[in-house]
């Protein structure tokens, strides 16, 4: 049965389905064992009376082969008819007029936020000393900045129609090599602000987080970033100015470049992180590298307003392993426990959660970890997912 969202709630069934795609190269290794992980705890902790009915929708190389299209208008229309649903990895097709499926979902489906929560796990390698201070989760915008794909190659018509635009009608001077420069346009919008720091704040509230940090380059692009920063403390103010009279909530901002510095020296002062696309990319990554790395950071493109939400494996196909029983399931076992969390299932979290970390703890993981633990033991994939599966049944 399908999730509806009615009056600003989700719906979910107690027998939902929820669809997923498998995803090319390890794609295939990883989303069997993280469905697995995932109806062992639903199982164990919903006592039968929930389950998720896991429906295939097709895209990449398999769909190439089934339908002759990677991105088959089934696939588009059932994420949209589901509200909710799961992706592992897509190649990016080689050759040109192929949309990516990430970028068209994200474009169809309008999925403002990119929401990457960052934990450390005991017993992961990390390159800092005090990983355990490291408890953020980002709100990356999805939809607009320098990212949304507006540009004008070198050389063609019209990067030499908008250079003219430029420095005739809008009289522009700082062009340094106007002749041989490309451009970039970088729209960032009060409403596209607004609905992005409004998700973060709700979520910080929801969560007892407290802290919502903008992150911003406000200083040297005053009225894209510089508008991002004072939009978010004016939504603040206007529409949770009683969580910021309590204490409940509590707005801060810091410059692009010094939140890197800082998110290494003092990651304790951040708890949620609102920013926009360019920036959340670089954060992201540098978040989960302090954590161990891609193969255990999940992620999810979620629009708030129609329920939409498409929770996926941050990392790509990873062909130089596929195939081999190497990959790490945990960055789609964790994209996938974001999704319970979403859907309100949240008694089944503990289970894969305390299952992940008594697993990592004793130095059992994927060869990508494992090989960095003391006392490091590696697993195969289905190994890994089976010792998780053991774990949430005799816990
Ligand atoms: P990648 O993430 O696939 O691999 C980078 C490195 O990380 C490789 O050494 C790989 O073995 C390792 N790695 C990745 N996932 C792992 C896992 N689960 N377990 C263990 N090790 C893992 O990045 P890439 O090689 O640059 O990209 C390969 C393909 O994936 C490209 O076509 C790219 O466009 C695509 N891609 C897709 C997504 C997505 O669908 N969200 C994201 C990134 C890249």
């Amino acid at each position: 049965m399908k999730i509806r969202k009615e009056n600003d709630m989700l719906i979910v069934p107690d027998k939902v389905t929820i669809p997923f795609i498998e995803g090319d190269g390890v794609g295939a290794e990883i989303m069997p064992v993280c469905q697995a992980v995932v109806d062992a705890a639903v199982a164990k902790t919903c006592g039968g009376r929930k389950q998720i009915e896991w429906t295939e929708l097709l895209a990449g190389e398999k769909a190439l082969q089934a339908t002759g299209s990677s991105l088959p208008e089934a696939t588009m229309t059932g994420f949209g008819e589901y509200l909710v649903g799961i992706k592992g990895p897509l190649g990016t097709p080689i050759g040109g007029g192929m949309r990516s499926l990430n970028v068209a979902m994200r474009q169809e489906l309008d999925l403002y936020v990119c929401l990457r929560p960052v934990r450390w796990f005991r017993g992961v390698a990390s390159p800092v000393k005090e990983p355990h201070k490291v408890d953020m989760v980002v709100f990356r915008e999805n939809t607009e900045d320098i990212y949304a794909g507006i540009e004008w190659e070198v050389g063609t018509p019209e990067a030499d129609r908008f250079r003219r635009f430029l420095m005739e009608e809008m009289k522009v001077g700082k062009i340094r090599f106007p002749d041989t420069s490309a451009f970039g346009v970088k729209p960032v919008s009060i409403e596209g602000t607004e609905r992005l720091v409004r998700a973060a704040i709700d979520y910080a509230i929801a969560h007892n987080r407290t802290n919502v940090t903008i992150v911003h380059k406000g200083n040297i692009m005053k009225f894209t970033e510089g508008g991002f920063r004072k939009w978010a403390y004016e939504l603040a103010e206007r529409e949770y100015a009683d969580a910021l009279q309590s204490g409940q909530l509590v707005m801060q901002d810091v410059i692009a470049d010094a939140f890197l510095q800082n998110s290494l020296l003092t990651p304790e002062k951040y708890s949620v992180i609102a920013t926009l696309n360019l920036n959340g990319d670089y954060i992201s990554d540098q978040l989960a590298a302090i954590v161990g790395g891609i193969g255990i950071a999940p992620g999810a493109n979620i629009n708030y307003a129609s329920g939409h939400a498409v929770f996926e494996a941050t990392h790509g196909t990873a062909p130089n392993i596929a195939g081999t029983n190497q990959a790490n399931p945990s960055s789609l076992i964790l994209s996938a426990v974001m999704m319970l969390e979403y859907i309100g299932w949240n008694e089944a979290v503990p289970a894969i959660i305390t299952a992940m970390e008594t697993a990592f703890e004793s130095g059992r993981a994927t060869a990508d970890l494992a090989r960095f633990m003391t006392n490091g033991q590696a697993l195969g994939t289905k190994e890994f997912g089976e010792l998780l599966i053991n774990l949430i049944n005799n816990n």
